[in-house]
């Protein structure tokens, strides 16, 4: 008799945005003729950069030709995108990697899920709260997380961040061997200094634990000295995996690639303690056996992010987002709205008036304003009491909901 993985029925199987799509639908019934906008997207809305268009059309040429097609690539990824990341991500920070610590992937959602098959399935895990729900999901899939209850599991450290702590998470008063964090941040859109992040970093060489950073949102960042990569931090090379996407960098959420860093000297312990292994070495190993390569148009265009053209033109666009950004904040400001983020990521976590709870106001602002956002309770346990807007739409939707916004709040 073959028999299932009884972790899966642990996990909670209500889904946090077909819940919203169930009450948006249930909305437009009832209000035929009143248009919605969503600013709870979390996908981007422009489209590719010409640079890129430009160099995936070459690839699929060369595809059309037996003297350039290619096949099955490198799993690592082509030598071409590895070096240009070397280049530009890393070297102008001063941080010198190998090639052989850099894998391509299809994104970072697969390998921030799957890269926890390297590490035992009985490590504990500390995660900040709230969060890009991956992280539990992949972790509970394998039993590491526990049991689950209220919402709450019993193996996992949360780690609050509120307004209370200014969204720096305290560090646990306890040993976790496996950290989750990710800067900027989804949900909050909000960031750690150098020094707050060095913290972690200590934390980690002390403990001996394992930091998986989350860099989804690194382009987003325009405030000098905040850090964009976790190896800017002495002694993160020998403690930290590191995940990077060109989803909302470049807009490749429907292209899929990004890459993940593990330096050779982050190790971690066999079971008696007698062997300390690379797992730059099992990665390797595992995606050799479970992944074979993301395809050569998809590196292509990523490649073509890291040309002087390429670049101007993604950074063209991350501006327009944080342009909305801009006006989404001081609109909300002067409504009198507590809000965080959305300085140097894409997105705003907006405290709720009179600590409403988050799907009662997701609720009144829906049927109030015809405007979506997400509650924040969604994201975990420490998320009630805001909801997150995102800064992904199109400009003229972001104006329409900002003046819907004020004639609800002050009609
Ligand atoms: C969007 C996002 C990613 C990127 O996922 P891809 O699989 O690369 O599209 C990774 N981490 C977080 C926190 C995200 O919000």
């Amino acid at each position: 008799m073959a028999l299932v993985n009884e972790h899966f029925l642990k996990l909670s199987d209500s889904y946090l945005f077909a819940d919203i799509a169930k009450k948006v639908n249930a909305y437009k019934v009832s209000h035929p003729h009143q248009s919605v906008i969503s600013l709870g997207i979390g996908d981007v809305t422009q489209p590719l950069a010409p640079a890129v268009i430009e160099a995936m059309h070459k690839a699929v040429d060369e595809m059309a030709s037996k003297a350039s097609f290619r096949g099955y690539g490198p799993e690592r990824g082509y030598d071409f995108l590895r070096e240009a990341i070397l280049k530009n991500d890393f070297l102008p920070r001063g941080i010198h990697l190998d090639m052989s610590e850099i894998f391509v992937n299809d994104g970072a959602k697969s390998d921030t899920g799957n890269i926890g098959d390297i590490v035992r399935w009985d490590n504990s895990v500390g995660i900040t709260d709230p969060v890009y729900p991956v992280y539990i999901d992949s972790n509970a899939m394998i039993g590491r997380a526990g049991t689950c209850k209220d919402g709450v599991w019993s193996n996992i450290t949360y780690m609050p961040a509120t307004a209370e702590n200014d969204f720096c998470p305290a560090i646990p008063n306890h040993r976790v061997d496996m950290i989750y964090l990710c800067y900027p941040n989804n949900p909050t859109g909000t960031v750690l200094t150098k020094e707050q992040l060095k913290k972690w970093v200590d934390y980690a060489l002390k403990n001996d634990a394992i930091i998986f950073y989350d860099a989804a949102y690194e382009a987003y960042i325009q405030e000098p000295d905040i850090p964009h990569s976790i190896y800017e931090i002495r002694g993160a090379k020998k403690c930290a995996i590191e995940f990077h996407s060109y989803s909302k960098t470049a807009g490749f959420t429907g292209v899929r690639c990004g890459y993940t860093v593990i330096p050779k000297d982050v190790k971690a312990s066999t079971l008696n303690g007698d062997q300390r292994i690379a797992l730059n070495q099992l990665w390797d190993r595992r995606q050799s056996t479970k992944f074979n390569g993301t395809s050569y148009i998809s590196q292509r265009a990523a490649e073509a992010i890291y040309t002087p053209e390429g670049k101007r033109q993604i950074q063209e666009t991350i501006g327009y987002y944080m342009e909305n950004a801009r006006i989404m904040r001081d609109h909300l400001t002067k409504l009198g709205i507590k809000v965080y983020g959305g300085v140097n990521a894409p997105y705003l976590w907006v405290k709720t008036p009179d600590n409403t709870p988050s799907w009662k106001f997701f609720e009144n602002m829906l049927y109030g304003a015809g405007v979506v956002c997400t509650p924040g309770v969604g994201f975990g346990p420490s998320g009630e009491g805001y909801v997150r807007l995102t800064s992904f739409g199109n400009r003229e939707d972001v104006i329409e909901a900002m003046r819907r916004l004020s004639a609800w709040m002050c009609g």
